[in-house]
């Protein structure tokens, strides 16, 4: 479930880690003091064995998705709309906006109204995935805009 919330902070435009299983707590919560990240759990465990850390644990006590980020946003000042795509949601690196000769070399990987527009295509440098203004994207930009206004189901 953290995962589904995770990609939600990337869409939002937020560096975002998501952890693999089988990394180790101790592991990840040194990584996310070193760069100065939060560390969201659903482990009350986590935090009562890592209590010098608590500064720094997020505990989501939530059941779904959309109630997850509803409890984030209560916890902490967050922006749903800081940066909206600008990161890949799979990779989670800065997404680059493509120019006008790798639009050309690139019109058999998106649709045929979105490659003769002009709206902006980004890519991820990382996994190549595209990214435009399709309606996936819309529905969650509309989606970004209605937690900034608390609208969370
Ligand atoms: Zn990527």
């Amino acid at each position: 479930m953290l995962q589904g919330v995770g990609r939600w902070l990337r869409a939002a435009g937020y560096d975002t880690l998501i952890a693999s299983n089988g990394e180790h707590d101790a592991e990840l919560l040194r990584l996310a003091r070193k760069e100065g990240r939060l560390f969201l759990t659903r482990d009350r465990n986590l935090l009562d064995e890592h209590r010098k850390d608590a500064d720094i644990i997020v505990l989501l006590q939530a059941n779904d998705v959309p109630a997850c980020i509803e409890e984030l946003t209560a916890r902490r000042e967050l922006d749903w709309c800081k940066a909206p795509f600008s990161r890949c949601l799979l990779c989670n690196v800065p997404l680059v906006r493509i120019g006008p000769e790798q639009r050309a070399s690139l019109k058999d990987r998106m649709p045929a109204d979105i490659w003769a527009s002009h709206k902006p295509v980004r890519y991820c440098p990382a996994c190549r995935k595209l990214y435009w203004e399709g309606s996936h994207v819309r529905r969650m930009r509309r989606r970004l805009k209605e937690f900034n206004r608390g609208v969370w189901k």
